[in-house]
């Protein structure tokens, strides 16, 4: 859905929108497992800078939720997470600070950032509020034992049979130690 800046000069555009598993790309790390609900407001926000010179950004304010599957850090297992966020953001034309050192904000709260084109796509401001509401590093569990180095196995399921074989470089060490003692 596009946020059409023409269409903002003539009244703030309220948005209800909901998104399907697979409609927005989160890339391969993140599964999206229920509908991505999104609402809120986007209005017209003109900053003046100087006397002659008036910037109109594009302010979204709302809400999303929606669930996520996340591989776990250490065993690859699936992790559910539940992503809700608020956000109040602020979109100004690309180039239209070029010149200006500081840029002055009508909202000091709200986040700035460029748009190129026409206007903003609801989908992509999604997509960015969704990657910044996940944390970097999920694990299933705070005790979660990850996978066996040697194997593979998923040692939450049980032990593997590695540990029995002396991978340990310790006891390789002390291995060494006794064939010589043994020449
Ligand atoms: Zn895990
Ligand atoms: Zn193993």
């Amino acid at each position: 859905m596009l946020i059409d800046i023409q269409d903002l000069e003539t009244h703030p555009l309220d948005f209800h929108e909901e998104f399907g598993p697979g409609t927005i790309d989160f890339g391969a790390e993140l599964r999206q497992s229920s509908p991505l609900r999104s609402e809120g407001r986007a209005d017209l926000v003109e900053e003046h800078h100087g006397k002659h010179k008036v910037i109109q950004d594009i302010r979204l304010k709302g809400h999303l939720d929606t669930t996520l599957e996340v591989a776990c850090a250490r065993c690859l297992e699936p992790v559910v997470q539940q992503v809700q966020r608020d956000f109040d953001l602020l979109y100004r034309p690309l180039g239209a600070d070029a010149g200006h050192e500081e840029l002055s904000v009508t909202d000091a709260e709200a986040e700035i950032s460029y748009f190129q084109g026409e206007g903003v796509l609801l989908e992509d401001v999604l997509r960015e509020q969704v990657l910044l509401a996940v944390p970097l590093k999920t694990i299933c569990r705070e005790d979660c034992r990850g996978l066996c180095p040697h194997c593979g196995k998923n040692l939450n399921e049980g032990q593997c049979s590695c540990e029995n074989h002396g991978n340990d470089p310790r006891w390789e060490a002390l291995k060494d130690i006794r064939e010589k003692l043994e020449q």
